[in-house]
């Protein structure tokens, strides 16, 4: 009866064992994929560490036919070069405003054919879609883009990767997003836009809603009062600066001559 008491005990210790044995494997493949997204860190952008009052300005969804040409006016009059994600479909549609676009300074960059969640779809249909999108604006402009945006800011690390890999392109997000796509009206797009942006920030609109048009003569202005400098994203990306460590808690018996730390930059 001992033996088998003993054995039953000697069997449940066993059984523990493998769980524990479970967890910490599935804790470590947790990490690794913490750390798999980590890695990304030089393909994917969504705010660039930057030293001084720089900014970038992005427009996805367009060409429109109506709205594009009268921000590009405005640019132009501000002299401000933007960057644009582009819908392949529209780009196919409007090469003259892609072109124009591309002469006048500012980048282009792919946002997929047809605007669908990479999140949800195959490496094929998304291999399709950027491919598509690459060759109308290659024969807008001469020349391919070197950015992606996922519509939704939709994708997985796998993604990023593979795409990277394959097509080259830096995964370009955001950290400044008024929703405009949600028509809030001008003055609520400029608002937003104007206390959220800064330094380094990567900022979202949609060159295809009238309201944002309209917000633009504010939010330039606005933020040109400010001081900001507006710059294309890989302009932006060129200028990334290592963030410095948060400086050391000052030893609590610092005398009159401590030097306090330096401020964070962009508390
Ligand atoms: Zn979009």
């Amino acid at each position: 009866m001992f033996r088998v008491r003993f054995l039953i005990f000697f069997l449940v210790v066993l059984a523990a064992g493998d769980v524990y044995a479970v967890e910490a494997v599935s804790n470590s493949a947790a990490e690794k994929s913490k750390s798999a997204e980590k890695t990304d860190a030089g393909t994917t952008f969504d705010w660039v560490h930057v030293d001084g009052p720089y900014i970038a300005m992005t427009f996805d969804d367009g060409p429109s036919a109506k709205l594009t040409p009268k921000l590009l006016d405005l640019l132009a009059a501000h002299h401000i070069k933007a960057t644009f994600f582009l819908i392949g479909e529209n780009a196919a549609e409007y090469p003259d405003i892609v072109a124009r676009e591309m002469r006048e300074g500012h980048v282009v960059a792919n946002h997929s054919w047809s605007h669908p969640n990479f999140g949800k779809m195959s490496d094929e249909g998304i291999r399709s879609q950027l491919r598509r999108t690459d060759d109308a604006i290659r024969s807008a402009t001469g020349s391919r883009p070197i950015l992606l945006r996922p519509p939704y800011g939709s994708i997985t690390a796998r993604q990023k990767k593979w795409i990277n890999q394959e097509f080259g392109y830096k995964i370009v997000l955001w950290d400044v997003d008024p929703l405009d796509w949600r028509r809030p009206g001008p003055n609520a797009v400029c608002n937003r836009i104007v206390k959220n942006a800064r330094a380094g920030s990567i900022i979202l609109a949609h060159d295809i809603h009238p309201g944002t048009i309209e917000a633009m003569p504010c939010v330039l202005s606005q933020l040109e009062a400010k001081g900001f400098k507006f710059v294309t994203v890989p302009e932006l990306i060129g200028m990334q600066t290592p963030i410095p460590p948060k400086p050391p808690a000052p030893p609590k018996s610092a005398g009159a001559n401590a030097i306090p730390p330096s401020p964070t930059p962009h508390d």
